[in-house]
């Protein structure tokens, strides 16, 4: 279904996403796979599109949080290899079987699980073991005295009937901090990571077919982690501190268009709680732009949002469907001009900075209401309204 309305849209620009794949796979050379993190709608960007998109252009695996979004991807014609990195109830192992779902197996009690369940189906589900080397999030706990009874879980994980372990995986938790103490516990996940898997190999006496631990800060930062795949995410998106120095481009650029122009007088208050008042005759733009699509109400009265003649200071507190910006010093932005939130020339590292948050974070806050448009060679080749009609 198409969206009437030219509100706020986000642009999808599928040339930057292969621009970035094929930057980062000259990155990694060619003995190593590239597996795509799509989870969460693929950070706000359409995970049906990109994932289409990577399967076409070669990428190895790709990698969801959920059941639900592996069931997306394969109900929209994706046939590559899919992991599904957080938990799947154990009644769900007949339909990851059947749709040939890779799930990452997290702990003993998983393994039973799974293992029973795929031998009473009678098949056979594929998993990759994750090891908990210091996220302290998921997978086997394997630090320090925990490192027997953690090799010992694996080994026992990968030889149950029902189960054939292809991978074996970790998550660093500070690969993408530029301090010393963030890099000494990255070479030490790292390292234990790899005694993991030396040990679990010698016990079992065979190796797994992929060993991966490298997201965006490792594929920036750590080539030595790269192993036999890496994983990131917000590169591919074109984001973060370290997309613009491998030359990557960003692929979300949000949009809106200036509804309504009017003149106040000074000593006007603006917005809800009357936060800002007019020091001057002030010339206000009201966006059809709010919370609800995804503005962070903490940003009220602190961004500017960027108009085809400069930056304009965004006033008042944010609402639900719109905000208020300050076009006093650019006379010549009129009403239904577009202005640009964040993407190619106003970075969502910035906007994520003065929210005092992430750009992973701005990208997934981009709500269902907003269509996403995508773009090949300049021109929409489609568009996608997440609404019920
Ligand atoms: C989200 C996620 C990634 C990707 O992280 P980026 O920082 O976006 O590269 C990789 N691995 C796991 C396990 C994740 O949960």
């Amino acid at each position: 279904m198409e969206s009437t309305l030219k509100r706020t849209w986000a642009e999808i620009d599928l040339d930057a996403l292969e621009h970035n794949y094929r930057r980062l796979r000259e990155r990694i050379g060619p003995a190593v796979k590239f597996l795509g993190v799509v989870k969460a709608d693929a950070y706000g960007h359409g995970a049906v599109q990109v994932s289409r998109l990577l399967q076409e252009l070669g990428a190895d695996y790709l990698a969801v949080s959920s059941i639900d979004e592996a069931m997306e991807l394969r109900d929209n014609g994706i046939t590559m290899p899919v992991l599904i990195l957080g938990h799947t109830p154990k009644e769900q192992v007949g339909r990851l079987i059947d749709m040939d779902i890779t799930q990452a197996v997290t702990c003993r009690a998983k393994a039973l699980e799974y293992s029973a369940e795929a031998a009473r189906l009678g098949g056979t589900l594929r998993i990759h073991i994750k090891v908990d080397t210091g996220m302290s999030r998921l997978g086997y706990l394997c630090a320090g005295r925990h490192f027997d009874t953690g090799v010992q879980g694996i080994c026992d994980a990968c030889r149950l009937p029902g189960l054939e372990a292809e991978g074996i995986f970790t998550h660093f938790a500070v690969s993408d901090e530029p301090d010393e103490g963030s890099a000494a516990y990255t070479r030490a996940q790292f390292e234990l990571f790899r005694r993991v898997i030396e040990a679990t190999e010698r016990e079992m006496g065979r190796p797994f077919a992929l060993h991966h631990c490298a997201n965006t800060g490792a594929v920036a930062s750590w080539p030595d982690t790269w192993m036999d795949m890496v994983r990131p995410g917000l590169l591919l998106y074109g984001c973060g501190d370290f997309a613009a120095g491998l030359g990557l481009r960003p692929v979300m650029t949000l949009k809106t268009t200036i509804s309504t122009i009017k003149v106040y007088d000074p000593g006007t208050s603006v917005s809800y709680g009357r936060i800002f008042r007019t020091d001057r005759p002030t010339r206000m733009g009201v966006l059809p732009y709010g919370y609800a699509d995804g503005f962070l109400r903490s940003l009220s009265n602190r961004c500017a949002l960027m108009t085809d003649h400069g930056p304009a200071p965004q006033r008042g507190k944010i609402c639900m469907d719109m905000c208020m910006i300050d076009l006093t010093e650019l006379p010549q932005v009129q009403v239904g001009d577009e202005v640009e939130i964040f993407g190619r020339r106003a970075g969502v590292n910035d906007l994520a900075a003065l929210a005092g948050t992430i750009p992973y974070e701005l990208t997934c806050a981009v709500s269902k209401r907003v269509p996403r448009l995508y773009l090949r060679g300049g021109a929409a080749v489609e568009r996608e309204l997440l609404l019920r009609f």
